[in-house]
Order: structure tokens, then sequence, then C-alpha cells
């Protein structure tokens, strides 16, 4: 089975009908990247910075996360890079004393994108950090937990801000450096029309999407099946961001669990994704159930897998379009 799979390291992820799906790779440490890099991921898709920053009592300085981020660019040698500003938070605790313990609902308190903004040194230390490695190849940002328009206008400002000074200072700077938003919280995928012209790409963070939009913790196992993409208002969210993105020429993944989830593959696919970004020991079985997808068979099966009414519909629509791998 392994070896089959091994097989598929230079293989293309392409559908039974000729289309190119991009997956992309989830990396927290060099080692997923040296992963990611031999089996042929395109890029990383998302690399979280918490993790620099959750190890030990001290902040990382500028220095430090510049020295990690442009390490992480050599590593996927000219493949895109994409590097998540900090997404801490109560419930993504660090020990450095930056987030608020006593937060009565930490899910909906000061974390991702919040947090930085409350933070303004902190989050230019990033910033200049993540625009210095863009000097050594293809670097995007990515923001998390983005609720509203005008936090993406004050995120693109501040990043503007800071390459104009480092460029003035002669440090160089990619000219362009694409701006992206997790789109996770249900605001901002219900408003998106309203600001994606301030996206430069989107990420469907669907651990958090999910949890957000049942109001069901992702971390609490007494809420069993409660916790689930398996829900009509889940895809309904996800075919409307996926199409508007699509429509507006936005490229979007989904980089949550389900993204390297085989049973979903063909689902995601049918509501029209072409990007999935999942941790790089999942991406031969990915590649390898999209390579026996047909997609526009799969797309044509949309609209009944929108009729599905509940639990049970969605799970039958998934029977009835497994793709089988043999
Ligand atoms: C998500 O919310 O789906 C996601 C990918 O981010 P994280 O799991 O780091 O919150
Ligand atoms: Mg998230």
């Amino acid at each position: 089975e392994r070896r089959q799979l091994n097989r598929l390291r230079r293989e293309p992820s392409r559908t039974t009908d000729g289309v190119d799906i991009k997956l992309w790779a989830n990396s927290e440490s060099l080692e997923d990247v040296a992963e990611a890099h031999a089996l042929g991921a395109a890029g990383v898709g998302l690399y979280r910075t918490e993790f620099l920053f959750m190890q030990r009592p001290e902040l990382p300085d500028e220095e430090e996360q510049f020295r990690a981020y442009r390490d992480l660019v050599l590593g996927m040698t000219g493949r895109t890079v994409t590097i998540r500003t900090l997404d801490l938070g109560a419930d993504k605790a660090d020990r450095t004393g930056l987030v608020l313990r006593d937060e009565p609902n930490p899910a909906l308190g000061v974390r991702g994108v919040r947090l930085s903004l409350a933070n303004s040194d902190l989050f230019d230390a990033q910033l200049r950090a993540l625009l210095r490695a863009s000097g050594y190849g293809p670097v995007r940002v990515l923001v998390p937990m983005v609720s509203s328009r005008e936090e993406m206008i004050g995120v693109r400002a501040r990043m503007d801000r800071i390459a104009a000074q480092l460029r003035a200072d002669g440090c160089e700077v990619a000219d362009h450096v694409p701006l992206g938003a997790m789109i996770e919280v249900p605001a901002a995928a219900l408003a998106l029309r309203g600001f994606i012209d301030e996206i430069d790409f989107l990420s469907i963070g669907t651990n958090d999407l999910v949890q957000y939009m049942l109001a069901a913790d992702r971390n609490n196992d007494a809420l069993g099946d409660l916790y689930t993409p398996l829900h009509p208002a889940v895809l309904r969210m996800l075919r409307n961001i996926i199409r508007l993105a699509n429509a507006r020429n936005r490229p979007v993944a989904v980089c949550g669990e389900i993204a390297g989830d085989t049973r979903f593959t063909p689902l995601l696919l049918a509501l029209g994704l072409g990007e999935f970004s999942l941790h790089p020991g999942l991406l031969l079985e990915v590649r390898n159930k999209i390579r026996h997808c047909d997609l526009s068979r799969l797309r044509a099966a949309a609209p009944a897998l929108m009729c599905a009414h509940d639990r049970a519909g969605i799970l039958e629509w998934m029977r009835e379009h497994e793709c089988a791998t043999g």
C-alpha cells in the first residue's frame, strides 16, 4: 500500500478528466518542509508561526523569526511559502505572558489578528521578519481570525509601511507579497463579497469555521457528533466562499483537517475547490484519491449534495460519490 503510494511522489495531482489540483503542505518544522518538498507539494500552504512562540517563556525577536522564515523559504527552493501571522490565544496558549489567561471565552477572545493588532511592536517585528524573508523566495502572508474588512485594510497598510521602510534601508523585499485571509469566522465568510478586493488569496480554516458556525468547541469531546463538517449549513458556507473566490479569481484553499481526509476529497472537489493544504504525511493519499476522481461528474453532482437536509443525506451522497481507489 505504502509502496504503491510512494510511486505517486512524482505524479501530478490530476483528476481522471485531466484537471490539476494544487496540493500545498501544512508545515510546522523544517522536517515537514523537507518531506513536503520530496513529495512534490506545490509549496507550503500554511506555516503556523505560533510554534515559534509556544515552546519557551521568551518571545522570539525579529532576527530569530527572520532566520526561521528565511530557512523555510530556502528549503522550498522557489516554491511558494505561505506564512501565517501569529495565531495565539487563550485556546492556543503560549508561555510568554502575551496572552490573557483569564478570558471567560478564549475561542471568542483576543486571538489571531486581534492579538497582533493589539500588540503593534510584536506585529511589526513579525511583519518585518516576513518581508525580509521575501527577499529569498516567494512568500505569501496569511492573516488568521479575520472578521472584518477593517482588519484587512489595517494589516495591509501596516505591511506596506514596513515594506517601504525596509526598502529605504536597503533591504531586499519582494515587489509583491500577496496578503491573504483565513476564512474561519462566519461573519468574514458572509461579508466576503464586501472585502474580497482587499484579499489576494483565501484559506478556509474549516477547523474553526465549523466550531464557530455550529457553536461547538473543536476541543470538547463531550460534544461528540455535534462538531462536524457534515452539516448542510457548513456545506452551503463552503460552496459560497469557493464560488465567490473562483468568480473573482482569488486562489482559495481549504487548510483545515478535512483537506487531508480522503473521505472529503470528492465532496470538496464537487464544491469547486482547486487547492488543498494538508499535513505532508497525508499528501500522497489525497493525491491518490484525486487521481480517482472525475471532476466533471462530481461538479455535476454538486446540486444533489446541496439538497441534502441532514448528516445522513450528506453521508449518502459521499457513499454514492466515493471515487474508490481500488
Ligand atoms: C483552521 O482553523 O481550520 C486552521 C487551519 O487553523 P488552526 O487549526 O491552526 O486554527
Ligand atoms: Mg484556525
